[in-house]
């Protein structure tokens, strides 16, 4: 297959991009590098079947050639990110999701879009099941996120009804692992970055609020195998075993061993409470459910952390022998 995987040069995007490749599929990546970083596709760069096209998916992406399958990742996904670009998060939500339905259906080709866990907004239902139709308040700060999504998933549910498309609507909960940014304003990246620099862990609120933490390795799988399935969806992915967000600091203290203290701040507005999955759809429908228990993921996660720092600090001059 040739699948067009926009917001590839993401966290999500280019560990799936380098899936795809390694089961011999060709890849082309579309991203505007917002919040993309050419070093995620570096190594990719050179494998034939994939190439990387700079383009903002708002703005009618071009694509030469056929078209088996896209994939819809290109959004500001961090909480930091999309409160820094509003307007832009919700531009590719409403626009690059037309844009990208456009394409796959001028190829009659699958397009699997990548909706979240917060369309479900402050859940009132504990799991979440996709029939749950959410509690998002419209106009707060995290908005211009949540309704962008829910935008996407009824734009991408009438190209199916009204246009016949082949489309697929994931959920995706909370997911880490390697390709994060460490100052990308996500939970598990900033507790690691914290801890690895000897720093407190900030945790907002007193940490008691509840999330549900998917290693990325696990969410490839689950998306291949919506992109793989004729199912529409939506289908809730993601690890259905429940953390506080203060279990996950100290688990983060134990695996790297830091001396970190915990400090508490205000809780953020609309912060949700809860957050967990039923993937009751997922192993029915994809026959998928998450493997990789949190320590085990933690700890990849706080290696591949601390390998980036140690590459950081050697290419770095050392200050002995500069010119004064
Ligand atoms: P990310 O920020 O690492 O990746 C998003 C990618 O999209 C970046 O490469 C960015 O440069 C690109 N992009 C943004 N706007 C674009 C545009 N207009 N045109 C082209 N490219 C654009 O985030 P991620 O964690 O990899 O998330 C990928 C997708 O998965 C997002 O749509 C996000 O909403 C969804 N998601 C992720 C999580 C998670 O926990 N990682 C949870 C729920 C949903």
């Amino acid at each position: 297959m040739r699948v067009v995987v926009a917001g590839g040069s993401g966290f999500l995007g280019s560990q799936l991009c380098e899936a795809l490749l390694n089961r011999g599929d060709r890849v082309s990546c579309l991203d505007n590098f917002s919040s993309g970083r050419a070093a995620n596709v570096a190594h990719l760069m050179n494998r034939s079947g994939f190439e990387c096209v700079t383009c903002d998916v708002t703005a009618r992406p071009r694509v030469g050639g056929d078209v088996d399958a896209v994939v819809h990742l290109a959004s500001p996904a961090s909480p930091d990110d999309y409160h820094r670009h509003p307007l832009e998060t919700l531009a590719a939500g409403s626009r690059g999701t037309e844009n990208l339905l456009d394409l796959a259906v001028r190829h009659r080709s699958r397009l699997v879009l990548a909706s979240t866990s917060e369309v479900y907004g402050d859940p009132q239902v504990h799991p979440q099941t996709e029939d749950y139709w959410g509690h998002v308040n419209p106009i707060g700060p995290r908005s211009v996120y949540d309704e962008a999504k829910r935008y996407a998933e009824a734009l991408t549910t009438a190209y199916r009804r009204i246009r016949g498309a082949d489309t697929g609507i994931v959920r995706i909960f909370n997911t880490y692992g390697p390709r994060m940014r460490a100052h990308d304003g996500r939970v598990v990246s900033t507790f690691v970055r914290q801890a690895l620099a000897g720093e407190d862990l900030t945790l907002h609120g007193d940490g008691s609020q509840t999330r549900s933490y998917c290693y990325v390795d696990d969410m490839i799988r689950g998306l291949i195998a919506m992109l793989d399935s004729p199912r529409p969806g939506p289908v809730n992915l993601g690890n259905p075993t429940e953390h506080t967000v203060r279990e996950l600091a100290e688990l983060v203290l134990l695996i790297t061993g830091s001396s970190s203290g915990l400090t508490f701040l205000p809780l953020p507005a609309d912060d949700p409470v809860r957050r967990r999955p039923d993937i009751t759809r997922a192993r029915e429908e994809l026959g998928w459910q998450p493997e990789v228990p949190l320590e085990v993921g933690l700890r990849r996660t706080v290696g591949w952390f601390a390998a980036q720092n140690d590459a950081r600090q050697e290419s770095e001059p050392s200050s002995a022998g500069r010119p004064s």
